[in-house]
């Protein structure tokens, strides 16, 4: 049986905007998840029903198989981190951390034995006597986490936690996240619209749109079998390329290339004739020059990005663009022609209409 399971949620707010649609998952103990997509898509709301803050307009939540969509967030043994991680500013990080149980009346000698091993996973230990504003924002949120993991819930529940850090800080605080899972094995439900975040900490990723589950997947399903233009587009960093035209003999133009469909889908290309279809490929599955039964197109350099591991560039075919991604070594000149070829495998084809991948 699966420890939660989520069967057709919706969420309709009281204003009768329709947040979340049929949503449906099942989550195994201990799993990672993590809920991705653009701002507003309704990742919060998923969230908050499953914490018992927002109640489910529609469908069922079920913990271990028994319905929990009447019980409060204290009986559903979840605990939820939030983006603003609201320290007591008088409190040391000791007592912060051992708030909740102090509250519980739980004996001095359990709390002190828990916090230390809180603060030990946390790499805190050290800060415990400290006051908040004496911490950096990372130890903040990890001293917002001791607090919720020191409780000993099923699931914890995580609200973009990192977005209150720079850049460096999320990076650390994202591996020690995963270091945190990895020791306590706990069941997580991570909220993100960072695809980065979404691909490095989760099992499995559920990537939203407007309310609707696009797809839910492995990290690597996700990258590799994107369901819909949406993922492909959602998921990699800089974004899948995509050239979007009508079928004519089976072939749809890029620039003055001719992009022949039939040797990616065969026979199947005849179904979408006088269709739209969108061909999509990543950056980085491109090789430059031209190689022997690959799809092979001629751009014009207009600018390149050396970002040390690789080089971004960034051409234009006709009146198109799209983005390569490079060997540094082997970055052309602005304005040079080059030919560069995308193997069949990693080229994707999607509907025009639905934006479903075409198998
Ligand atoms: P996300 O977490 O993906 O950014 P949210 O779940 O917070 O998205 O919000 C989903 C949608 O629901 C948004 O369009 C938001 O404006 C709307 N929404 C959130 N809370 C309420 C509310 N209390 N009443 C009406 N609409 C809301």
């Amino acid at each position: 049986m699966p420890y939660l399971t989520l069967k057709d949620i919706n969420k309709i707010y009281p204003n009768g905007y329709h947040a979340v649609h049929n949503f449906n998952m099942e989550i195994e103990k201990g799993e990672f998840i993590v809920f991705v997509g653009p701002s507003g898509c309704g990742k919060s709301t998923t969230l908050r029903m499953i914490a018992g803050l927002e109640e489910i307009s529609n469908g069922e939540f079920l913990i271990n198989g028994k319905r929990a969509n009447e019980m409060g967030p204290r009986e559903r043994e979840i605990a939820m981190v939030f983006q603003s991680y609201a320290l007591y500013p008088q409190m040391t990080v000791y007592d912060n951390i051992a708030f909740g149980l102090t509250l519980q009346g739980v004996d001095e000698d359990v709390i002190e034995q828990k916090v230390k091993n809180t603060a030990r996973i946390l790499g805190l230990t050290d800060y415990l006597d400290r006051l908040p504003r004496a911490l950096s924002g990372g130890q903040r949120q990890r001293v917002a986490i001791g607090r919720a993991i020191i409780r000993k819930v099923g699931v914890f529940l995580m609200d973009e936690p990192l977005s209150n850090l720079d850049a460096k800080q999320r990076v650390t605080m994202r591996s020690e996240i995963a270091q945190i899972h990895r020791e306590t094995g706990a069941t997580t439900i991570y909220v993100t619209h960072d695809q980065t975040e979404a691909m490095t900490l989760a099992d499995r990723i559920v990537v939203m749109k407007e309310g609707y589950v696009q797809q839910i997947g492995t990290p690597y399903e996700l990258y590799f079998q994107p369901a819909n233009v949406f993922v492909a587009g959602f998921i990699g960093e800089p974004p899948m390329n995509f050239v979007r035209g009508t079928v004519k003999g089976g072939k749809i133009s890029f620039g003055d290339n001719a992009i022949d469909l039939t040797k990616k889908l065969g026979g199947k290309a005849a179904q979408y004739e006088g269709k739209e279809v969108v061909f999509g490929f990543r950056p980085e599955s491109i090789e430059l020059g031209a190689v022997d039964g690959a799809y092979q197109f001629q751009a014009m350099v207009e600018l390149t990005e050396m970002l040390g591991d690789n080089t971004n560039i960034y051409i234009t075919v006709g009146e198109e663009k799209a983005i390569l991604k490079v060997d540094p070594h082997d970055t052309p000149a602005i304005d040079e022609k080059i030919t560069f070829s995308v193997p069949v495998e990693n080229v994707y084809v999607f509907d025009g209409e639905t934006e479903l991948v075409i198998k």
